[in-house]
């Protein structure tokens, strides 16, 4: 059989993390090549041994190698988009890797540094993987090329549990996103962002601990009663970067179990 990715060659960043893991098997089990990006190597190699574990060599057609990439940094992004030269070039990129930090907080609280340290990442994170993941396009003649950026729902509610800064970068990327799927369109470039909401992933349940009233504040919006799983979010991914979403193009693409829709929820 045919992988829906069969032939691609992917980067990841935060391949490392809940979202970037589960979409790299995905990939590799779709017949892609994926190069995992992350800012830790120690979580990469982690992240490695469960990728060889559920998808093992031999079981697959593309390759997978990982790369200590800082999103932040163009140079970095700039290197990663051209180790795919050999592969036959960028076909697609996730740009996924996000934070939201402890200190993030209102208007009042957050500090300005934190503030910077989280737009450098998130937003212009992005704009970086955009920028290099045309370029790969262009260099290789592809007439067509997917990207998809992590968002989040907090870019389309207001939510009256404040981390300033994020909710700033978020509201970015989905903006950003939009305007590049118009510009690049006739080039056959796909831009979309994908917007989760809150997800058994470290990122949020690291934060959240064993806080019983922090969590029930947040599991109360789900119609479903529960958080997303971050294999929920890889599927939509996987969507987005096939050619089966070939007219999907500057969406927000909201995996969210129905949170963003709904008024009252179930007792
Ligand atoms: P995660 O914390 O599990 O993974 C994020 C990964 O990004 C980590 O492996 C981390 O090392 C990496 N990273 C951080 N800074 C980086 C940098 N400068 N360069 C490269 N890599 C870097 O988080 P996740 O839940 O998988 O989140 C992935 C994306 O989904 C993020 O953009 C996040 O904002 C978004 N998101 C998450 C949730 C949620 O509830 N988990 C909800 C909405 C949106």
């Amino acid at each position: 059989m045919v992988g829906r990715l069969q032939g691609k060659n992917a980067i990841v960043t935060g391949a490392a993390g809940g979202i970037g893991l589960e979409t790299t098997i995905l990939m590799l089990c779709e017949g892609a090549s994926v190069l995992m990006a992350d800012i830790s190597n120690a979580g990469l190699s982690k992240a490695l041994g469960k990728v060889n574990a559920v998808v093992p060599p031999e079981s697959r057609v593309g390759k997978v190698e990982t790369r200590v990439v800082d999103v932040s940094k163009e140079s970095d992004i700039e290197a990663a988009v051209a180790h795919l030269d050999a592969w036959g070039g960028i076909d697609v990129i996730f740009n996924n890797a996000g934070i939201m930090h402890a200190k993030d907080d209102d208007a009042v609280a957050t500090p300005e540094a934190i503030w910077d340290l989280t737009q450098n990442i998130n937003v212009k994170g992005v704009w970086f993987g955009s920028k290099h993941a045309v370029l790969g396009f262009r260099k290789h003649g592809k007439k067509r090329g997917s990207v998809i950026n992590t968002a989040s729902m907090v870019a389309l509610v207001g939510a009256a549990t404040p981390q300033l800064a994020y909710t700033a970068s978020k509201g970015a990327v989905l903006a950003m996103t939009r305007e590049l799927a118009i510009v690049h369109a006739r080039e056959g470039f796909r831009f979309n962002s994908l917007c989760p909401a809150p997800l058994n992933t470290p990122l949020l349940q690291d934060w959240l601990g064993d806080d019983k009233e922090k969590r029930f504040r947040r599991e109360v919006h789900f119609p479903t009663g529960r958080f997303g799983e971050a294999i929920e979010q890889a599927h939509a991914v996987i969507f987005l970067a096939s050619d089966e979403s070939s007219f999907v193009n500057a969406t927000d693409f909201v995996v969210d179990g129905g949170l963003t829709k709904a008024y009252v929820t179930p007792e």
